[in-house]
């Protein structure tokens, strides 16, 4: 038998963790063992490119795994796919990583990726990922029937897999929850010097916005952005938790995160003086927003996404894919999590989140012209 020995200097690519099942390990230096008698690829990894092309056919891999490709921690899907194979002896293999790097991926891998599905969050990155041509068409009457309709893509490219909502938090020792009422008022004067918002950058604020101007128009929202400007308590935060901290601290009495960061916070802290809002519940509703999936345009095993896809949307399923993360179930007749349910029901905005794509680049554009950094 031969054998040849590579060694390595790794360095992290940009924004991807690949998962040990790729048999490539974040270690200075890695000493590759590949023995010719199982026909494995050699290469020697730099880079984010090269990375890619190093996992692409990995060591152990076969043709029935289904390999997924997700912009979700592994902390909150790894119980779902052990679950899963648990469940049907179907191994799944998976690679996290942030969703620009993870589509940049899939692009470059083309028609040789062994990429089956695709799992993120935020119906705009969604949305992307079926305008850049990544994704395939997928028509299944149990998706359908598990799924509320806005909570889909139209064309059937992406199906949402939990629902969080973008709402209003406040600190109840300086707010009292009669003076909130909508999203649109908290460009209200009274609120000057109060409000804390995270950046524009960030891909949830851009689909609330873009869900604005679906509502609204874009003269309209534009004004509305500019006003919530104009009562910022300080700089916009860098992440919803750093958010929640400031208020927390009295740095601002009210601000707008995703609830499950909400959850994560009262969950950590519980005498931390925040409190959940929901708001416009006598006209469009709340805005939410998924975390969803959708099967690659070059699955190779795209029956076996479908069947997952299916699973993942089912009873059994739709609490331990919501609950890791304190969200709420997409299929409606499953409940949320205690802590998540003891926030009340409330009105949903029911406008197809694929308004959030569609209008996404119209959004970015407002929010700079607004001075919403
Ligand atoms: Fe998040």
């Amino acid at each position: 038998m031969i054998i040849i020995i590579i060694q390595y200097k790794w360095r992290p690519p940009r924004g991807l963790k690949e998962n040990k099942v790729f048999n490539l390990q974040p270690k200075l230096l890695i000493s590759l063992l590949l023995t010719l008698c199982f026909g494995v690829l050699s290469v020697t990894a730099h880079s984010a490119d090269d990375a890619v092309k190093a996992s692409t056919i990995p060591a152990t891999d076969t043709a029935q795994d289904l390999v997924i490709y997700s912009a979700r921690n592994e902390q909150l899907i790894k119980p779902l796919f052990d679950a899963y194979q648990a469940e049907t002896g179907v191994r799944i293999k998976f690679v996290t990583g942030k969703e620009g790097p993870l589509m940049e991926r899939l692009k470059a891998e083309g028609a040789k990726t062994r990429a089956d599905l695709l799992i993120t969050v935020d119906a705009g990155n969604l949305w992307q990922a079926a305008q850049n041509g990544l994704l395939a068409k997928v028509d299944a009457k149990v998706l359908n029937d598990n799924i509320p309709e806005h909570l889909r893509d139209p064309g059937g490219q992406w199906y949402g897999l939990s629902v969080r909502a973008r709402t209003i938090v406040y600190n109840p020792t300086k707010v009292k929850p009669g003076e909130l009422s909508t999203y649109e008022a908290l460009g209200d004067a009274k609120w000057k010097g109060r409000l804390c918002l995270r950046s524009s950058k960030k891909v949830y604020n851009q689909s609330l916005v873009a869900m604005l101007i679906a509502r609204h128009g874009e003269a309209q929202t534009e004004q509305l952005v500019k006003s919530w400007v104009a009562n910022l308590a300080t700089d916009v935060f860098s992440d919803d938790e750093n958010l929640l901290d400031a208020m927390a601290a009295g740095q601002c009495d009210v601000g707008i995160v995703n609830s499950y960061y909400f959850g994560r916070e009262k969950r950590k802290h519980p005498d931390a003086p925040l409190a959940i809002f929901w708001p416009n519940q006598n006209d469009h509703g709340v805005h939410v927003n998924i975390s969803g999936a959708g099967v690659t345009k070059y699955a190779k095993q795209r029956d076996a996404a479908v069947k997952f896809l299916e699973w993942l949307s089912s009873e059994k399923a739709q609490n331990l894919f919501a609950d890791a993360n304190l969200e709420f179930p997409v299929n409606p007749r499953v409940k949320p999590d205690a802590l998540v349910a003891s926030w009340g029901e409330f009105k949903h905005d029911t406008i197809n989140v694929s308004e959030a794509g569609r209008l996404q680049a119209k959004a970015v554009m407002l929010m700079d012209r607004a001075g919403y950094k």
